[in-house]
């Protein structure tokens, strides 16, 4: 295969057949082909989309590019989840530890900020010392003594989708329907989970703007994970403001941090109690979603879902104390209120541009090599449908620097639409999409 001749035919519209598909994964994951060609067919894919089969094929190549987990041994049923991506999206931080808490193992890989959307890892890499670097026999000892494991993409586990993920997250190739697809469920499929919950998010900060186009993502992972023999539900949630009120990696670990000990915002607390609902029912805990969020609810109340967390942070190398107290995770040099402009209803927010805001504070990647600066972001406690009044205080800016800081007074403001006349709050959650055991 030429890679120059499979770029052309991708960029002229042609199907790929399914031995290009698993060359090309090959040859990227081997280093053999360069970053600037994969680039040009990501763009190709990108603009030219592809089928069912071709979508299938990738995914399947991409799960298959390094070893696949059987977690069998370690334990008796796995359930994962995982986000197509959204901003103040820290739903894993709260989730994950809840659905242990019910004694359900939960083993995952989890990703960076990709495009304006942040990254689980980036979040709990605010703790001094956390480490997603685990070796296969680490995370089936995690697994097995702590039932909770959260780790980055390893050379070993569907490594095509580690360096395809960085590249397309700098390239403006993130937001296709079929790299989408195959970028997550590769990554579910390798790491061997038997259930999962996927958590497809619409609107202004998702990768899929409207509800039809995020029901046809879930469509197709719903599709590639029973093809692969898994059960999987995907919930369609809306991203059309950020979830809860904190975007920012350390400010994000406290919201979750207080949504486990029992605070936290509404709405954020409500979307993580049906994820984690449906992965207990899912995994056989309770014979209804309603009996599932209870018992979910319950290890919330009692303290086992934070308790859990904070074994999560020192299993992987982290200050459990930063989890007793969030005053000690990193914090940004600036912190100012933000002031509405103008009075009336919000009406809409540019959710994307939110997370951008945050990214160009230093909380996410411009380019591959950027550092995360971990205590920058904001806090914007206010929602659609809420009125405001001009010059009130909306929410509190966390800058490292005060060009960064002039910045986000300028952007986040302008990213808030308000109208004169009454706005209704926006829904939790669409749709649910497969589930079928
Ligand atoms: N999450 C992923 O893992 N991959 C994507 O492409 C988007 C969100």
């Amino acid at each position: 295969m030429r890679m120059v001749d499979l770029i052309a035919r991708k960029r002229d519209g042609d199907e790929l057949t399914t031995a290009e598909i698993n060359d090309f994964i090959r040859g990227y994951t081997a280093d053999e082909i360069p970053d600037y060609q994969a680039a040009a067919l990501l763009m190709a894919v990108y603009l030219r989309g592809m089928n069912r089969r071709e979508t299938v094929d990738l995914t399947l190549a991409m799960a298959h590019s390094g070893d696949t987990l059987d977690l069998h041994d370690v334990a008796p049923f796995i359930i994962d989840k995982h986000s197509s991506g959204g901003v103040g999206d820290k739903t894993s931080l709260v989730v994950l530890p809840l659905v242990a808490a019910v004694g359900v193992p939960v083993g995952k890989m989890s990703g960076r900020g990709l495009g304006s959307s942040g990254g689980t890892l980036d979040k709990m890499e605010s703790f001094t010392g956390w480490s997603a670097a685990l070796s296969l026999a680490q995370f089936r000892r995690q697994l097995r003594d702590i039932g909770l494991v959260l780790a980055g993409q390893t050379r070993d586990l569907a490594p095509a989708d580690g360096k395809l993920y960085a590249l397309r997250d700098v390239t403006a190739t993130v937001s296709n329907r079929s790299l989408i697809a195959a970028s997550i469920m590769s990554k579910k499929l390798a790491a061997g989970a038997d259930a999962i919950v996927l958590d497809v998010k619409t609107g202004s900060g998702a990768f899929m703007p409207t509800v039809a186009a995020a029901e046809e993502l879930a469509q197709v992972m719903v599709e590639i994970g029973e093809d692969a023999g898994r059960h999987v539900v995907a919930l369609i949630s809306d991203m059309n403001q950020p979830l809860g009120h904190a975007v920012g990696n350390a400010l994000e670990v406290r919201e979750a941090i207080d949504t486990l000990r029992g605070g936290g915002p509404d709405d954020f607390w409500e979307h993580c109690r049906v994820v984690a609902g449906h992965m207990a029912l899912l995994a056989g805990k309770a014979a209804t979603l309603e009996e599932a969020e209870a018992l979910i609810a319950a290890a919330r109340a009692d303290g086992r879902g934070l308790a859990k967390f904070r074994e999560l942070v020192v299993a992987q190398g982290g200050d459990g104390r930063q989890v007793d107290d969030p005053d000690l995770l990193p914090k940004a040099r600036f912190v100012e209120p933000l002031e509405a402009r103008k009075s009336g209803y919000i009406a809409a927010m540019d959710t994307g541009e939110l997370g951008w805001v945050c990214v160009r504070c230093g909380g996410g990647r411009l380019v591959k090599s950027d550092d995360i600066a971990p205590g920058v972001g904001f806090l914007l406690p206010v929602k659609i449908g809420d009125y405001i009044e001009a010059g009130q205080e909306i929410g509190q800016i966390h800058a490292g620097d005060e060009m960064t800081l002039q910045q986000a007074e300028r952007d986040i403001p302008a990213a808030i639409t308000v109208s004169d006349e009454p706005v209704p709050p926006r829904p939790l959650f669409y749709a649910t999409i497969g589930g079928s055991k």
